[in-house]
Protein backbone atom coordinates (compact mmCIF):
# COMPACT_ATOMS: atom_id res chain seq x y z
CA UNK A 1 0.00 0.00 0.00
CA UNK A 2 1.05 3.47 -0.71
CA UNK A 3 -1.51 5.74 0.45
CA UNK A 4 -0.30 9.09 2.10
CA UNK A 5 -0.57 8.68 5.77
CA UNK A 6 -1.91 12.07 7.16
CA UNK A 7 -4.13 13.18 10.37
CA UNK A 8 -3.12 16.03 12.10
CA UNK A 9 -3.28 17.06 15.98
CA UNK A 10 -6.94 16.24 17.54
CA UNK A 11 -8.61 16.98 20.67
CA UNK A 12 -8.29 14.05 23.43
CA UNK A 13 -12.16 14.97 25.67
CA UNK A 14 -13.35 13.99 29.01
CA UNK A 15 -16.38 11.50 28.46
CA UNK A 16 -15.47 10.70 24.79
CA UNK A 17 -11.98 9.97 25.21
CA UNK A 18 -10.28 8.25 22.08
CA UNK A 19 -13.52 7.60 20.37
CA UNK A 20 -13.80 11.56 20.05
CA UNK A 21 -10.34 11.62 18.84
CA UNK A 22 -10.78 9.24 15.95
CA UNK A 23 -14.35 10.93 15.50
CA UNK A 24 -12.63 14.64 14.81
CA UNK A 25 -9.78 13.06 12.57
CA UNK A 26 -12.38 11.17 10.30
CA UNK A 27 -14.39 14.30 10.02
CA UNK A 28 -10.95 16.05 8.86
CA UNK A 29 -10.73 13.06 5.57
CA UNK A 30 -7.25 12.08 7.99
CA UNK A 31 -6.04 8.46 7.94
CA UNK A 32 -3.99 9.21 10.94
CA UNK A 33 -4.02 11.66 14.41
CA UNK A 34 -2.19 13.26 17.11
CA UNK A 35 -3.40 14.17 20.44
CA UNK A 36 -2.60 14.46 23.72
CA UNK A 37 -4.40 12.44 26.61
CA UNK A 38 -5.30 15.78 28.70
CA UNK A 39 -4.47 18.98 28.50
CA UNK A 40 -0.71 19.86 27.59
CA UNK A 41 -0.15 22.43 29.86
CA UNK A 42 -1.43 20.42 33.13
CA UNK A 43 -0.97 16.99 34.56
CA UNK A 44 -5.23 16.55 35.15
CA UNK A 45 -5.51 13.16 33.49
CA UNK A 46 -8.93 11.12 33.33
CA UNK A 47 -7.98 7.22 34.01
CA UNK A 48 -8.56 5.45 30.30
CA UNK A 49 -11.90 4.01 29.71
CA UNK A 50 -11.27 0.35 28.33
CA UNK A 51 -14.74 0.55 26.66
CA UNK A 52 -14.36 3.94 24.79
CA UNK A 53 -10.99 2.54 24.26
CA UNK A 54 -12.30 -0.48 22.51
CA UNK A 55 -14.84 0.98 20.18
CA UNK A 56 -12.08 3.61 19.30
CA UNK A 57 -9.89 1.07 17.64
CA UNK A 58 -13.18 -0.68 16.14
CA UNK A 59 -13.65 2.31 14.38
CA UNK A 60 -10.32 2.89 13.14
CA UNK A 61 -10.67 -0.87 11.76
CA UNK A 62 -13.57 0.20 10.56
CA UNK A 63 -12.02 3.34 8.81
CA UNK A 64 -9.05 1.75 7.51
CA UNK A 65 -6.64 3.79 10.37
CA UNK A 66 -3.88 1.76 11.31
CA UNK A 67 -3.61 2.17 15.10
CA UNK A 68 0.18 2.11 14.34
CA UNK A 69 0.36 5.31 12.75
CA UNK A 70 -1.16 7.25 15.60
CA UNK A 71 0.66 8.93 18.24
CA UNK A 72 0.42 10.50 21.72
CA UNK A 73 2.25 14.21 22.02
CA UNK A 74 3.40 14.33 26.13
CA UNK A 75 2.82 17.72 27.59
CA UNK A 76 5.67 20.50 27.85
CA UNK A 77 5.69 20.59 31.33
CA UNK A 78 8.01 17.79 31.08
CA UNK A 79 11.66 18.54 31.22
CA UNK A 80 14.11 16.49 31.57
CA UNK A 81 16.93 18.72 30.46
CA UNK A 82 16.93 20.43 33.96
CA UNK A 83 17.15 18.34 37.27
CA UNK A 84 14.60 21.16 39.25
CA UNK A 85 11.77 19.44 37.32
CA UNK A 86 13.55 15.92 37.18
CA UNK A 87 11.30 13.54 39.44
CA UNK A 88 7.69 15.52 38.60
CA UNK A 89 8.86 14.78 35.16
CA UNK A 90 10.11 10.82 34.93
CA UNK A 91 7.25 10.00 36.96
CA UNK A 92 4.42 11.81 34.88
CA UNK A 93 6.00 9.94 32.02
CA UNK A 94 5.90 6.94 33.18
CA UNK A 95 2.40 7.31 33.74
CA UNK A 96 2.29 8.97 30.09
CA UNK A 97 3.69 5.72 28.86
CA UNK A 98 0.98 3.59 30.65
CA UNK A 99 -1.68 5.65 29.05
CA UNK A 100 -0.37 5.00 25.93
CA UNK A 101 -0.20 0.85 26.54
CA UNK A 102 -3.72 1.39 27.82
CA UNK A 103 -4.82 2.42 24.63
CA UNK A 104 -2.99 0.69 22.63
CA UNK A 105 -0.66 3.44 20.93
CA UNK A 106 3.12 2.85 20.72
CA UNK A 107 4.59 5.61 20.31
CA UNK A 108 4.83 9.17 22.26
CA UNK A 109 6.36 12.19 21.20
CA UNK A 110 8.51 14.32 23.17
CA UNK A 111 10.25 17.42 23.42
CA UNK A 112 13.59 16.43 24.56
CA UNK A 113 14.19 19.96 27.01
CA UNK A 114 15.18 22.85 28.11
CA UNK A 115 18.27 23.26 29.86
CA UNK A 116 17.62 26.37 31.80
CA UNK A 117 20.76 27.79 32.24
CA UNK A 118 22.83 24.58 33.35
CA UNK A 119 24.30 24.28 29.68
CA UNK A 120 24.15 22.44 26.68
CA UNK A 121 26.26 19.60 28.24
CA UNK A 122 24.63 19.23 31.65
CA UNK A 123 21.15 19.42 29.62
CA UNK A 124 21.69 16.74 27.57
CA UNK A 125 23.14 14.47 29.96
CA UNK A 126 19.76 15.06 32.39
CA UNK A 127 17.80 13.81 29.43
CA UNK A 128 19.83 10.49 29.40
CA UNK A 129 19.74 10.15 32.91
CA UNK A 130 15.93 10.98 32.74
CA UNK A 131 15.14 8.90 29.84
CA UNK A 132 17.21 5.57 31.47
CA UNK A 133 14.86 6.40 34.45
CA UNK A 134 11.35 6.08 32.88
CA UNK A 135 12.23 3.25 30.30
CA UNK A 136 12.65 -0.39 30.86
CA UNK A 137 13.45 -3.44 29.32
CA UNK A 138 9.21 -4.36 28.92
CA UNK A 139 8.90 -0.85 27.84
CA UNK A 140 6.15 -1.26 24.86
CA UNK A 141 6.06 2.36 23.43
CA UNK A 142 8.84 4.10 21.50
CA UNK A 143 9.47 7.45 22.67
CA UNK A 144 10.09 9.94 19.95
CA UNK A 145 12.16 13.05 20.52
CA UNK A 146 11.02 16.06 18.09
CA UNK A 147 13.67 18.18 16.69
CA UNK A 148 13.16 21.57 18.33
CA UNK A 149 13.40 25.52 17.06
CA UNK A 150 16.19 26.33 19.28
CA UNK A 151 14.12 28.69 21.42
CA UNK A 152 15.33 29.78 24.54
CA UNK A 153 17.86 27.22 25.93
CA UNK A 154 16.00 24.29 23.79
CA UNK A 155 18.06 21.00 23.40
CA UNK A 156 17.25 18.57 20.77
CA UNK A 157 17.82 22.11 18.19
CA UNK A 158 20.14 19.95 15.93
CA UNK A 159 20.76 16.50 14.49
CA UNK A 160 24.19 15.55 16.34
CA UNK A 161 22.36 16.66 19.76
CA UNK A 162 19.48 13.97 19.08
CA UNK A 163 21.81 11.25 18.52
CA UNK A 164 24.05 11.81 20.87
CA UNK A 165 21.03 11.24 23.21
CA UNK A 166 20.20 8.10 21.44
CA UNK A 167 23.36 6.58 21.61
CA UNK A 168 23.47 7.37 25.69
CA UNK A 169 20.18 5.87 26.27
CA UNK A 170 20.52 2.21 27.24
CA UNK A 171 17.67 0.67 26.08
CA UNK A 172 18.14 2.78 22.93
CA UNK A 173 15.92 0.81 20.53
CA UNK A 174 12.76 2.45 22.68
CA UNK A 175 13.97 5.72 21.28
CA UNK A 176 12.62 7.04 17.71
CA UNK A 177 12.79 11.09 16.09
CA UNK A 178 10.15 13.26 15.18
CA UNK A 179 11.01 15.63 12.67
CA UNK A 180 8.66 19.24 12.57
CA UNK A 181 9.32 21.49 9.63
CA UNK A 182 8.28 24.86 11.22
CA UNK A 183 11.29 23.56 14.19
CA UNK A 184 13.90 22.43 11.99
CA UNK A 185 13.40 25.69 9.35
CA UNK A 186 13.36 27.82 12.71
CA UNK A 187 16.65 25.84 13.82
CA UNK A 188 18.67 26.56 10.97
CA UNK A 189 17.92 23.73 8.31
CA UNK A 190 16.81 24.49 4.86
CA UNK A 191 14.29 23.16 3.83
CA UNK A 192 14.58 24.09 0.11
CA UNK A 193 16.98 21.61 -0.30
CA UNK A 194 15.20 18.23 1.60
CA UNK A 195 17.00 15.77 -0.22
CA UNK A 196 20.29 17.46 1.65
CA UNK A 197 18.50 17.77 5.24
CA UNK A 198 17.43 14.09 4.56
CA UNK A 199 20.63 12.92 4.01
CA UNK A 200 22.38 14.34 6.82
CA UNK A 201 19.61 13.07 9.01
CA UNK A 202 20.59 9.52 7.77
CA UNK A 203 23.97 9.69 8.40
CA UNK A 204 23.90 11.08 11.82
CA UNK A 205 20.89 9.65 13.30
CA UNK A 206 19.59 6.86 10.59
CA UNK A 207 16.24 7.12 8.88
CA UNK A 208 15.04 3.98 10.36
CA UNK A 209 14.22 6.34 13.40
CA UNK A 210 12.34 8.52 11.96
CA UNK A 211 8.98 7.99 13.55
CA UNK A 212 6.76 10.70 12.45
CA UNK A 213 6.62 14.27 10.54
CA UNK A 214 4.74 17.40 11.78
CA UNK A 215 3.96 19.08 9.17
CA UNK A 216 4.09 22.63 9.78
CA UNK A 217 4.83 26.19 7.91
CA UNK A 218 6.25 28.31 9.61
CA UNK A 219 5.83 32.30 10.53
CA UNK A 220 9.58 33.12 10.66
CA UNK A 221 12.66 32.80 7.82
CA UNK A 222 15.56 30.31 8.34
CA UNK A 223 17.39 30.34 11.65
CA UNK A 224 14.68 32.42 13.55
CA UNK A 225 14.47 30.18 16.64
CA UNK A 226 11.29 31.30 17.32
CA UNK A 227 8.79 28.49 17.09
CA UNK A 228 5.27 29.95 15.07
CA UNK A 229 3.43 27.63 13.30
CA UNK A 230 1.80 28.77 10.02
CA UNK A 231 -0.86 27.04 7.74
CA UNK A 232 0.01 25.43 4.85
CA UNK A 233 1.41 27.37 2.14
CA UNK A 234 1.27 30.91 3.71
CA UNK A 235 4.49 30.68 5.52
CA UNK A 236 8.33 31.28 4.66
CA UNK A 237 8.20 27.36 3.80
CA UNK A 238 5.86 27.62 1.11
CA UNK A 239 3.65 24.90 -0.62
CA UNK A 240 5.85 23.54 -2.91
CA UNK A 241 8.79 22.71 -0.34
CA UNK A 242 5.83 21.26 2.20
CA UNK A 243 4.06 18.93 -0.96
CA UNK A 244 8.10 18.20 -1.53
CA UNK A 245 8.68 16.40 2.17
CA UNK A 246 5.24 14.76 2.26
CA UNK A 247 5.27 13.02 -0.45
CA UNK A 248 9.22 11.99 -0.57
CA UNK A 249 9.22 7.87 -0.92
CA UNK A 250 11.76 7.57 1.50
CA UNK A 251 9.24 8.92 3.88
CA UNK A 252 6.32 7.07 2.50
CA UNK A 253 5.24 4.85 5.43
CA UNK A 254 6.50 7.76 8.57
CA UNK A 255 2.79 9.76 9.41
CA UNK A 256 2.57 13.12 8.80
CA UNK A 257 1.12 15.48 11.04
CA UNK A 258 -0.19 18.97 10.70
CA UNK A 259 -0.48 21.09 13.50
CA UNK A 260 -0.83 24.31 11.67
CA UNK A 261 -2.54 27.31 14.02
CA UNK A 262 -6.64 27.05 14.51
CA UNK A 263 -8.13 30.03 12.36
CA UNK A 264 -10.78 33.41 13.27
CA UNK A 265 -13.47 33.95 11.98
CA UNK A 266 -12.25 37.45 10.60
CA UNK A 267 -8.97 39.17 11.60
CA UNK A 268 -10.38 40.71 14.68
CA UNK A 269 -12.23 38.48 16.80
CA UNK A 270 -9.51 36.24 17.80
CA UNK A 271 -11.55 34.71 20.82
CA UNK A 272 -13.36 31.48 18.76
CA UNK A 273 -10.95 29.69 16.67
CA UNK A 274 -11.52 26.72 14.12
CA UNK A 275 -9.52 23.79 12.83
CA UNK A 276 -7.89 24.32 9.80
CA UNK A 277 -7.60 20.66 9.02
CA UNK A 278 -9.84 19.29 6.74
CA UNK A 279 -8.99 22.04 4.10
CA UNK A 280 -5.29 21.49 4.70
CA UNK A 281 -5.52 17.75 4.23
CA UNK A 282 -7.47 18.72 1.26
CA UNK A 283 -5.06 20.45 -0.41
CA UNK A 284 -2.74 18.43 0.40
CA UNK A 285 -3.74 15.21 -1.33
CA UNK A 286 -4.59 17.68 -4.34
CA UNK A 287 -0.99 18.96 -4.56
CA UNK A 288 -2.69 21.69 -5.52
CA UNK A 289 -1.85 25.16 -3.33
CA UNK A 290 -5.40 26.67 -2.27
CA UNK A 291 -5.10 30.29 -2.59
CA UNK A 292 -8.45 31.20 -1.18
CA UNK A 293 -7.32 28.98 2.18
CA UNK A 294 -8.58 31.28 4.78
CA UNK A 295 -11.46 32.57 3.16
CA UNK A 296 -12.83 29.04 2.58
CA UNK A 297 -11.96 28.03 6.30
CA UNK A 298 -13.81 31.25 7.28
CA UNK A 299 -16.88 30.16 4.93
CA UNK A 300 -17.18 26.90 6.75
CA UNK A 301 -17.63 27.67 10.35
CA UNK A 302 -19.75 30.77 9.50
FE1 LIG B 1 5.81 19.23 19.72
FE1 LIG C 1 5.77 19.69 16.43
ZN1 LIG D 1 6.29 23.99 17.49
Amino acid sequence: MNELIIGSHVSFKKGTQLVGSVNEALSYGANTFMFYTGAPQNTKREKIDLDLTKEAQKIMKENNIDINNVIIHAPYIINLANTSNMDFSCQFLSEELKRAEELGINKIVLHPGSHVGCGEQEGLKNIIFGLNKVLAKDTKTKICLETMAGKGSELGINFEQLKFIIDNVTFSDKIMVCLDTCHINDAGYDIRDFDKVLDQFDKIIGLNKLACIHINDSKNDINAHKDRHENIGLGTLGFDNIINIIYNPLLKDVPKILETPYVSLDDESKERLYPPYKFEIEMIRNKKNNLNLMKEIRSFYK
